[in-house]
Order: C-alpha cells, then sequence, then structure tokens
C-alpha cells in the first residue's frame, strides 16, 4: 500500500491591498477629502487648524474585532484600557462602553476613571510610582493594585494593616522573552526568583489577596513569540501557586505592547508587512496558556491592557501648509501648522501623510516640517510630494496613541479635538487652549507687576 503523506495543518495568513509590489508602492495622487464622511474641508472650518479628528466608529470597530479574535480562543477574556495611551474622556469612555475596564498608572489616572464612573474592582493600577494617600483610596475601592516593587509591598501591607483592609493585588513580574532591552526595572524578575518570593510574602500575609499576575513587555512588540514566552511564564507560576499553597488565581494580565499599523522610521518596508495581526498576538497568548493544562475551574481570565493598537488608526491629525521653501541642498520643504509639540510620534513614526486636495503630479522629495521655532520640529525628512500651495491641507494618518497625552504647549499651544460619532456627527472633545487658559496657572509676584517700559 501506498504510504500516506505527512498531514500538514493549513493556515491562513492575512493579506493587505494597496500595499508595495513589484510596481513599487502605489503614489500619493489621490487626496482624502473625508473623514468617516464628513468633508476635511468643512472640519477646517468649523475647528480650525491643526485639528485632531477621532473615529468613534473605527475605535468599536477595532475594540469588537479584537475581543472576538481573542474570545474565539479563550472563555475568559477581559480588556482593561490602557489610559495613558490616550485618556480623553470621550475616548475613554467609548471603550468603557464596549465593556473594557480601566487601566491606569498614576494617581490622576485613577480620578480620572473613577470620575468617568468606573467601577473601583474594575480598575487595574499599575505604575512605579503610586502615592500613599492614592494607593489607600484604591483598597478601599477594592481596584486591582499591581505591585512593582517591595518597598510598595510593604507600604500597602502597612496601610492595609493600620486600616484593616485586605488589599486584592497582584504583582508586575519583568522577564527575559527575547525582546531587548528588558523592561526591567518595572516588576520583580522571574528568572532570578524575586517574583516567587514576592508571591509568597503575599500569600503568607493575611491583609494581601494575590488575585492574579501580570507583565508588560514592552511596547510597539513585534515579536508575537514573545508573548507566547511571557503567557506559558505567568501560567506556570500560576499553576505553582495552585499547587503549593493550594490558591486559584482570579486572572493573568498579559499587559499591552501590541504594535499598530504605523511604520516605524528607519523600517524599510510598511508597517502592515512586518507587524502581526491580533490573530496572530491572540494565537501566541493563548497558546502559552494552553501549554500549561487548568482544570477548568482553575482557569484564570486572561486580561489585555489595549492601547495603541486599538486607537491609533482611529485618530487623524488635519493641518495646513504655511509655505514651501528651498533649503540650500536643493530640497523642497514644506512648513505646516503642526509641530511636534503636538504630534510627538514623529520622533518613531514615519507616519502616512495624505494630500486632501487635488495637487500637481509632479512628485520630489520634500521634508516636512511644524511651525516651531526650533531645528527639532521635523514632522518628516523624506516624503515624495507633488507641489503645494499655501493653505492646502495636509492629513496626518494614525495619530491616535500617545499624542493626545503626551502633547505640550510650547510656542505654540494645544488644538481642538472632535470626534466624528457614529451617526457622523461631529462634536467637540476637547477645546483648543488659549492664552487665558495658561494664565490661569501663573501667579506674578506683587513686585513684578509694573513694568516701565
Ligand atoms: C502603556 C501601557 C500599556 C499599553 O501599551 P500599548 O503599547 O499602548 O499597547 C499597557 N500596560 C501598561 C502597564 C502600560 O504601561
Amino acid at each position: 500500500m501506498k504510504k500516506k503523506l505527512r498531514y500538514e495543518r493549513p493556515t491562513i495568513t492575512k493579506q493587505y491591498s494597496g500595499l508595495m509590489n513589484k510596481f513599487g508602492s502605489s503614489s500619493l495622487s489621490r487626496p482624502t477629502v473625508d473623514i468617516d464622511g464628513v468633508s476635511i474641508k468643512s472640519l477646517c472650518e468649523g475647528y480650525g487648524s491643526p485639528l485632531f479628528v477621532i473615529s468613534e466608529k473605527k475605535i468599536r470597530q477595532n475594540q469588537k474585532n479584537a475581543f472576538r479574535i481573542f474570545k474565539n480562543r479563550y472563555p475568559k477574556v477581559q480588556f482593561a484600557w490602557s489610559y495613558k495611551t490616550n485618556y480623553l474622556d470621550a475616548v475613554c469612555s467609548v471603550f468603557h462602553q464596549e465593556g473594557s475596564w480601566a487601566e491606569v498608572v498614576s494617581d490622576f489616572e485613577y480620578d480620572k476613571a473613577r470620575k468617568l464612573g468606573v467601577k473601583g474592582e474594575h480598575i487595574i493600577f499599575n505604575g512605579p510610582a503610586k502615592s500613599e494617600a492614592g494607593l489607600l483610596n484604591a483598597m478601599k475601592n477594592k481596584s486591582k493594585i499591581h505591585i512593582d516593587h517591595f518597598d510598595e509591598l510593604f507600604l500597602i501591607s502597612e496601610l492595609a494593616e493600620t486600616n484593616n483592609i485586605r488589599a486584592e493585588v497582584a504583582i508586575r513580574i519583568n522577564m527575559d522573552v527575547g525582546i531587548y532591552p528588558i523592561w526591567d526595572r518595572f516588576g520583580f524578575n522571574f528568572e532570578n526568583g524575586e517574583s516567587w518570593q514576592a508571591i509568597n510574602r503575599i500569600i503568607q500575609n493575611k491583609n494581601l489577596k494575590l488575585v492574579g499576575l501580570h507583565t508588560h513587555i514592552g511596547t510597539y512588540v513585534m515579536s508575537a513569540e514573545a508573548y507566547r514566552i511571557a503567557a506559558y511564564n505567568l501560567a506556570g507560576l500560576c499553576k505553582r501557586i495552585k499547587n503549593e499553597f493550594n490558591v486559584s488565581l482570579e486572572y493573568l494580565d498579559l499587559g499591552g505592547g501590541f504594535a499598530s499599523h504605523n511604520t516605524l522610521i528607519g523600517q524599510y518596508l510598511p508597517a502592515e508587512q512586518l507587524v502581526p495581526s491580533v490573530e496572530q498576538y491572540a494565537d501566541a497568548i493563548t497558546n502559552g496558556i494552553f501549554d500549561v493544562s487548568f482544570k477548568s475551574e482553575d482557569l484564570p481570565t486572561l486580561i489585555l491592557e489595549t492601547g495603541r493598537a486599538l486607537i491609533d488608526d482611529a485618530g487623524f491629525l488635519i493641518t495646513s501648509v504655511i509655505t514651501n521653501k528651498r533649503l540650500t541642498s536643493g530640497k523642497r520643504a514644506v512648513i505646516i501648522d503642526a509641530g511636534v509639540n503636538i504630534l510627538f510620534t514623529s520622533f518613531w513614526y514615519k507616519h502616512n501623510i495624505q494630500l486632501c486636495q487635488n495637487s500637481g503630479v509632479h512628485t520630489e522629495d520634500t521634508a516636512i516640517y511644524g511651525p516651531l521655532c526650533m531645528n527639532i520640529d521635523c514632522i518628516t525628512e523624506s516624503i515624495n510630494l507633488p507641489s503645494i500651495n499655501r493653505g492646502d491641507k495636509l492629513l496626518i494618518k494614525y495619530v491616535g496613541a500617545y499624542n493626545m497625552t503626551q502633547w505640550m504647549q510650547f510656542i505654540s499651544m494645544r488644538p481642538n479635538v472632535v470626534m466624528i460619532m457614529e451617526n457622523g456627527k461631529v462634536e467637540l472633545i476637547r477645546k483648543a487652549e488659549n492664552l487665558d487658559y495658561l494664565l490661569e496657572q501663573e501667579l506674578l509676584p506683587k513686585k513684578l507687576k509694573l513694568i516701565p517700559v
């Protein structure tokens, strides 16, 4: 009889259209004139330029899609929105409406989540610098406090004892998953046994209840395999805790860090070709957990602290051209009205920049600079653009993550942010700052009030 061929499991790989192929990448000539059906021109007329625009529809799609992908692979999944990625109230509220908890890394983020109505027990409190008052407040609200270091562990223990509370805690664990440099300044180390020590100390402490284990291995992590290793290590610890102390943990929290579809500076291929899909991240994480066997009743909930991958492509920045220039090298430069003070991510991303009106067809290598009187204010060193005029609009894409939290008032102030709602209505969700806003925080000593000029 003929020998059977070896069976190989079929795989499906997601393909993206419109990418670089043997004819090169597609040209820039077709203008983008609207966002979610709302014309860019009317947005600028109503709210000025520069202008941040967020799509409610896209956020909901991203969240639903990612949640479905995880839920198909693992029975108990909970997302927690990473506040520092974008903590505008309107943005957080969309995520909360979609079922996300809040993941915060400072006292003020914690208070912001509470103010929005998030229940105490649905807040994950991370970060290396929580205050004593913040910790006590979180304990009283039954939030999940993720301990970062031994001094914090001792402080929580003391606060819990004095106030007669049993605090719900987890520990943050750092480990070698093949991503370098290792983020070993956060949490307790896995390999050298520090995390096991911390776990022991918590289990033996009557004022502390160990409810979970946490790791956040990095940000824009381009290796799904790293997550498999991390999940396997956490699941192994969880199992060991069950075996040695008969304690079942409620959850394993694998953090965030999934890469978004922005291309890093210095990366040759576009992000879509290099970055793992949500499916690949989800496969890696759930495989890592299922490599360890749990009884059904002991299977921990899988928490993900979702950040940039769910918000980046829901955010846009509309900017206007101030002028064209020729540099002494002969290269063309375009100055726009949005600088690095509001577009922090231009330091590490090669953003996708679109024309918003019909322009010439002849393109040339161009540098784009912001309006700041500072040499570092460079949005991109090199992009092929046709000639554009003063007043023309450019759309900078994938700016939803980190820009609206890391932005600063420097030379120019922060502009309006609008959200395009699912029904097409445009809502102002953060007002542009003005001089009154700035001066509200300043105090002028009396002696300095008279200026003799
Ligand atoms: C920043 C952060 C996240 C979210 O990271 P992304 O890279 O935006 O996905 C999640 N967890 C912790 C602890 C963080 O500090």
